[in-house]
């Protein structure tokens, strides 16, 4: 049984002050929502952060509720079009376990409930009209927790309405309620890989999440071609130092899931006490790009105020360019300190 009071939270794992201290009616908060696989793995300090409340969500006061300005930037009540030839469909605002540091938040639990055949439909044939847009992301909330017929529906409308688009599955269910990948599940998936490809968009966090569930419920997506990528948060107390995030990247690879972002957290309020100063954060990512692979290798991105959308956030190794008697070179400082000059 999912956890939902924080009485029942105090008889597992017992209570610290600044738990017992969160008010639920605060503002801008989330429901208390911890799945039994979520439940299981509390006893590590990284993912009881992820997943119990504390007083600091109800003290920050700062971030503002939607930095992304996701509403001004709506194709549809649901759709998100702020790339050109990208949009984001909020499927519901329901997640199996709700994650201390969303940043969806003012969306996320509170009760939109899932798109209507409707709104879905809508969406789709806004996507139709745009034939700028090539990929639709999928995401909430968590796309499953809707119903299997549910699921099936949506993806036979985007397929019917747009087929040539792609699809993103974009879920963290696959990290904190891994038994929702049933084999009838998969089949209706299954039914609508013809087309344009899918990729599976998962969200792990701490390699203690990569659980022997969660990697087969990954498995059951790339072993029938649907390749998976995963985006993290940075976030402080869980996974702001090097050592966790090589661990998280070498059992992604292992699992057949490329990282793929490492989002600095996003200024919403309530989840200060999460955020990683950038400064720290371009260490970190200078650090592990040192020791991981290019494919281990995920891209420190931040989600600009005012919808200002995504930039990498990276060390720059370019240092200047020279000009000498009409010949121009390039200055860089390698990854190990050292000066090397490039030829223009
Ligand atoms: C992040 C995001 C996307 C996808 O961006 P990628 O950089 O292609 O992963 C699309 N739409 C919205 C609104 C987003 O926030
Ligand atoms: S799974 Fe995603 S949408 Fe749901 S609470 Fe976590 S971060 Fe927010």
């Amino acid at each position: 049984m999912a956890i939902t009071e924080l009485a029942e939270l105090e008889k597992i794992i017992g209570l610290t002050d600044d738990e017992k201290a969160w008010n639920p009616e605060g503002p801008d908060t989330l429901p208390l929502l911890i799945s039994d696989e979520i439940v299981n793995l509390l006893s590590v300090p990284a993912i009881r952060r992820q997943f119990v409340p504390t007083v600091q969500e109800n003290e920050d006061t700062e971030g503002c509720a939607d930095p992304q300005e996701e509403r001004k930037h709506s194709g549809t009540e649901r759709l998100v079009h702020r790339y050109s030839n990208r949009a984001a469909f909020k499927t519901t605002d329901r997640c199996f376990a709700y994650c201390r540091h969303c940043f969806r938040r003012r969306f996320t639990g509170h009760l939109s409930g899932p798109a209507t055949e409707k709104e879905i439909e809508e969406a789709a044939t806004y996507v139709k009209a745009h034939s700028e847009i090539h990929e639709v992301l999928l995401t909430g909330g968590d796309l499953f927790t809707l119903s299997d017929n549910h699921i099936e529906r949506l993806l036979s409308i985007f397929r019917s309405i747009c087929p040539s688009v792609i699809l993103r599955l974009c879920t963290r269910a696959v990290a904190v309620y891994p038994e929702r990948f049933t084999d009838s599940l998969m089949g209706i998936i299954r039914k609508y890989e013809d087309g344009a490809p899918m990729f599976l968009m998962t969200q792990f966090n701490h390699p203690a999440e990569l659980t022997d569930k969660a990697v087969e419920a990954v498995a059951k997506f790339v072993d029938i071609g649907i390749p998976a990528f995963n985006q993290s948060v940075l976030l402080k107390g869980v996974n702001d130092d090097e050592k966790t995030l090589i661990e998280l990247s070498d059992k992604l690879l292992m699992a057949r899931i490329k990282p793929y972002y490492l989002f600095q957290g996003d200024p919403v309020r309530g989840t200060a006490h999460l955020r990683v100063d950038i400064e720290r954060g371009l260490e970190i990512e200078k650090n592990i790009r040192h020791e991981l692979s290019g494919l281990g290798m995920p891209q420190y991105t931040a989600d600009l105020p005012g919808g200002g959308g995504k930039v990498i956030l990276t060390h720059t190794y370019l240092k200047k360019k020279t000009v000498k008697d009409g010949k121009a070179r390039y200055i860089f400082t390698t990854p190990d300190g050292e000066e090397r000059s490039y030829p223009d």
